[in-house]
């Protein structure tokens, strides 16, 4: 099944969100594969973020990103990725559609609660990018026929 990368933003953990956005996941169906709490430093900001590194807000986005430790999580579903960005919403919280997460917890385009990876070649560069192999789990819920038809697996 298709992995895809989250960060739970400083925006999530200083506003005390972790609790809220991860049910959300779960309650969808994603399935943990891998999360981890550490503190992001520029050297790896600058690799994760080199599409934006020329632009203006690029040194707040790198101040905004280490305010405090970060959580980052491995979801694991059918189409996690595009499934993923649908419940994340567009990157300006104040024009996110309401009941995406950012709509629902965000009133910025830079302090907008979470990271997700935006195509499957990103995730997979990413995944590596904060995982060391031995800390993805190759695992699948007991109940997974219960999420999907045996043709969706
Ligand atoms: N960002 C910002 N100002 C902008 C655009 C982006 O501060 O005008 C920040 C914001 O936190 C965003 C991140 O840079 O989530 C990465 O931008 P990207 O365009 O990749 O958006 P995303 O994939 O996060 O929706
Ligand atoms: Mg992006």
């Amino acid at each position: 099944m298709e992995k895809t990368l989250v960060i739970f933003k400083p925006s999530a953990i200083v506003r005390g969100f972790v609790g809220q956005i991860l049910a959300r996941f779960q309650q969808k169906g994603l399935i943990i594969a891998g999360m981890k709490m550490m503190q992001l430093d520029e050297d790896l900001l600058r690799v994760h973020y080199a599409h934006l590194v020329d632009r203006p807000f690029f040194p707040s986005l790198l101040e905004s990103m280490m305010a405090s430790p970060v959580i980052v999580l491995c979801l694991k579903g059918k189409d996690a990725v595009k499934v993923v960005r649908l419940l994340t919403g567009a990157t300006n919280g104040r024009e996110a559609q309401p009941g995406t997460i950012r709509g629902d917890f965000s009133m910025s385009g830079q302090e907008n609660i979470i990271h997700a990876s935006s195509s499957i070649e990103d995730a997979e560069v990413e995944i590596k990018r904060f995982f060391s192999d031995d800390e993805i789990f190759e695992w699948c819920p007991q109940n997974v026929r219960m999420l999907y038809a045996p043709d969706e697996m």
